[in-house]
């Protein structure tokens, strides 16, 4: 039923030193849950009852990571496992080292050992709970994970409303998992998320940034933002005022939609252009009035805009000078300004610079040249080059002449 050449030898091969040990372990979550929808897993978890420290010492190239939840990477040249204790997620009074909940209810530290049953019921939705040992070629089905893959459905293991209180990230997760496997959102866990949606914005920016990028870099980012959009989520993901204006809406779906086509194609993606595009709406309301953009306002709300999303998703630095470049580089694509040209197409971030000009014209009512200018400058040779930038220059005289030609008259 499962076919093992989905799944990483390497993998297969902790899971064998495990049980050579004498402990049990398993393949578990996404990568079970995706090969049985015929998804080609990308990254693989394996449940164990040995402790972190037992794991490690099996394991030369690995390290034990986290505090909150406690695990193992274990690691080769080319792939790193996850190797995970089962958990019992109940509350053990009078200890140090076990699952604490904050006043919300939410799960701040989970690291109480348990059996896979215990394991099994601290996942979040049934078809993430599947434990298949890669050995015997059987599957650990307990609850009812099987059924729903064949149903395509997305049920929540116990009552979602509790669940998503101990971790409102799960409302995302299953958002993202809907879209991605194309199942339908079990009725209770959809009114969950409308009704618990609202604490995530007490989840860290670190852990929403990391969500952030599973959301919309995985190839199901236009599907997602429709999704998260309707269910409200998409003020806990970006600090943009989109549904009120149909540009802006329209610039994040052309980015959307271009981010998935490259995932198709194999394309790079980075989490910085996506965040120059999807603050880029924001960024303009701020310093435009009646369609005429203030440019010392643009320089001077940058930092501004990158704080506030800081807040909720955190930019690494990296990213912040990336985002930065790709905005101001939007003015200096259009102004075109005397041998600028030249160096820009050198830019670093040219390319990044002008998939986006290229997408806010594809959002645009109005249709512009700038663009069409940009992509034929790219393939024309010095001279040519000259020609377009001279042919540019005069076009625009001409037009500030018809403008201002009679104010000259009169001076
Ligand atoms: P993907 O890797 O495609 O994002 P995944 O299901 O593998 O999906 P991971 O974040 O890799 O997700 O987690 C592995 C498994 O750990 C999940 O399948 C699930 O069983 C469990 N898990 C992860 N995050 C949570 C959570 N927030 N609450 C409960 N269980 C979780
Ligand atoms: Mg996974």
């Amino acid at each position: 039923m499962i076919e093992s050449s989905k799944f990483s030898s390497f993998a297969i091969s902790i899971v064998q030193t495990l049980q050579d040990n004498n402990f049990e372990a398993y393949l578990v979550g996404g990568c079970i849950r995706d090969a049985l929808t015929g998804i080609n897993p990308k990254d693989f978890d394996i449940a164990t009852n040995a402790t972190p420290e037992q794991v490690r010492s099996l394991f030369k190239a690995s390290r034990i990571i986290g505090k909150r939840f406690k695990l193992v990477h274990v690691f080769n040249r080319s792939e790193l496992i996850e190797v995970a204790t089962f958990r019992a997620g109940k509350i053990k009074n009078n200890s140090s080292d076990s699952l604490i909940k904050d006043n919300n209810g939410k799960i701040l530290r989970d690291n109480t050992w348990g059996t896979i049953q215990q394991d099994c019921h601290r996942r979040d939705f049934t078809v993430n709970a599947l434990y298949y040992c890669p050995i015997s070629e059987k599957i650990q089905d307990f609850h009812a994970g099987l059924k729903h893959i064949n149903k395509k459905i997305l049920v929540s293991i116990g009552d979602p409303q509790g669940r998503f209180e101990e971790d409102p990230v799960r409302a995302l997760r299953a958002v993202r998992f809907s879209s991605k496997l194309e199942f339908k959102i079990e009725n209770k866990v959809k009114e969950a998320i409308y009704d618990k949606g609202h604490l995530l914005s007490d989840v860290s920016n670190a852990r929403l940034f990391d969500e952030f990028c599973k959301i919309f870099l995985n190839g199901y980012a236009e599907k997602n933002f429709k999704k998260l959009d309707s269910f409200g989520l998409m003020q806990y993901l970006i600090s943009s005022n989109h549904n009120h204006e149909n540009f802006s809406k329209q610039v994040i779906l052309e980015a959307l939609i271009n981010t998935d086509k490259r995932v198709k194609n194999n394309q790079s993606i980075t989490p910085g252009f996506l965040m120059a595009a999807l603050l880029w709406p924001v960024l303009m309301k701020t310093c435009s009035k009646n369609n005429e953009l203030n440019i010392r306002k643009f320089f001077r709300s940058m930092d501004g805009i990158l704080k506030d999303q800081h807040q909720l998703t955190a930019i690494p630095r990296k990213f912040q000078s990336y985002i930065k470049d790709i905005w101001v580089l939007q003015l200096k694509l259009e102004s075109r300004l005397g041998k600028y040209p030249h160096k820009l197409v050198k830019h670093p971030r040219f390319r990044a610079a002008y998939d986006f000009l290229l997408i806010r014209e594809a959002a645009a009512d109005e249709k512009t040249d700038i663009g069409d200018w940009w992509t034929k400058f790219q393939k024309q040779n010095f001279n040519e080059r000259e020609l377009a930038i001279a042919k540019l220059r005069s076009q625009r005289e001409k037009e500030s002449e018809k403008k201002f030609g009679f104010l000259g008259e009169l001076i």
